[in-house]
């Protein structure tokens, strides 16, 4: 039996589908020993998806709550997922998951973890607007922005490190082979190693079925391995059947190493 944990979990609070209390008892039935949250850190640019700061307190309050009713059988935690353009600093959570939605060119915030076609097309726009229609240019300018995403959100751990690539297979708009693409996240990696974090394996997209690779993609937790850093399988569950499919694919992983 291995030690289930979910350490990206999304409630109601931001854009998850469940309440609270409903993921902590999905994830006893599913057998996790240990589950925390991490709502959307707010952001004015996209106050839809993201936790309300008005929320925070009562979020972490009945985060609180749960960690004492469930005490004996589940060990929570309270974190957050702090985006790199977040307007307030992340404080008083147990840790905190950094994370790059958006780039940010001016004024200008584009979201570059839209799903389906729309994100395609929407990263393509950004890239004829800004960047001379030169789609590896955007690309090398978002592992710039998150190769600070340490020092801009007090990350504990780094939130899918190459989350710009999930909407390349639906409608493909760039080369993941290609050399100046590599180029831009072994630059970011090279940096973000140095700050002794931990980097996620997002596979909500294979949960999701969005993407066959997780976030990192299998050559960047390669390389990441090869630098001496430390990864760690998130699910990024935004609802109880996502942490159900978590635990199911945690099981299949170990069962494998077998
Ligand atoms: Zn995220
Ligand atoms: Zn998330």
């Amino acid at each position: 039996m291995i030690n289930l944990v979910s350490l990206h979990t999304h409630t109601s609070y931001s854009d998850g589908k469940n309440s609270m209390e409903e993921m902590v008892l999905q994830a006893i039935s599913s057998g996790f020993k240990r589950i925390g949250f991490t709502d959307h850190s707010f952001v004015t640019c996209d106050a839809e998806y993201c936790m309300a700061y008005e929320n925070y307190d009562a979020y972490k309050k009945e985060a609180r709550m749960l960690k004492e009713k469930y005490a004996d059988k589940i060990e929570i935690l309270c974190g957050i997922e702090q985006d790199y353009y977040s307007d307030y600093p992340a404080e008083g959570f147990d840790y905190v998951i950094g994370s790059v939605h958006f780039i940010k060119i001016d004024d200008d915030y584009i979201c570059i973890d839209w799903g389906g076609e729309e994100g395609t097309r929407t990263i393509q726009a950004a890239a004829k607007k800004y960047f001379n229609d030169d789609i590896y240019a955007l690309l090398e300018y978002y592992f710039e922005t998150i190769s600070s995403v340490v020092e801009k959100t007090g990350a504990d751990i780094i939130g899918h490190f190459d989350v710009i690539r999930k909407t390349n297979e639906q409608l493909p708009f760039f080369d993941p082979e290609n050399e100046r693409y590599i180029a831009a996240w072994k630059k970011a990696i090279d940096i973000l190693i140095t700050k002794n974090v931990l980097f996620e394996i997002n596979v909500s997209p294979l949960l999701n079925k969005t993407l066959s690779v997780p976030h990192p993609a299998y050559d960047i937790q390669a390389y990441i391995k090869e630098k001496g850093g430390k990864m760690y399988y998130t699910g990024d569950c935004h609802s109880t059947v996502r942490l159900s499919d978590f635990a199911n694919y945690l099981q299949n992983e170990a069962d494998a190493l077998k």
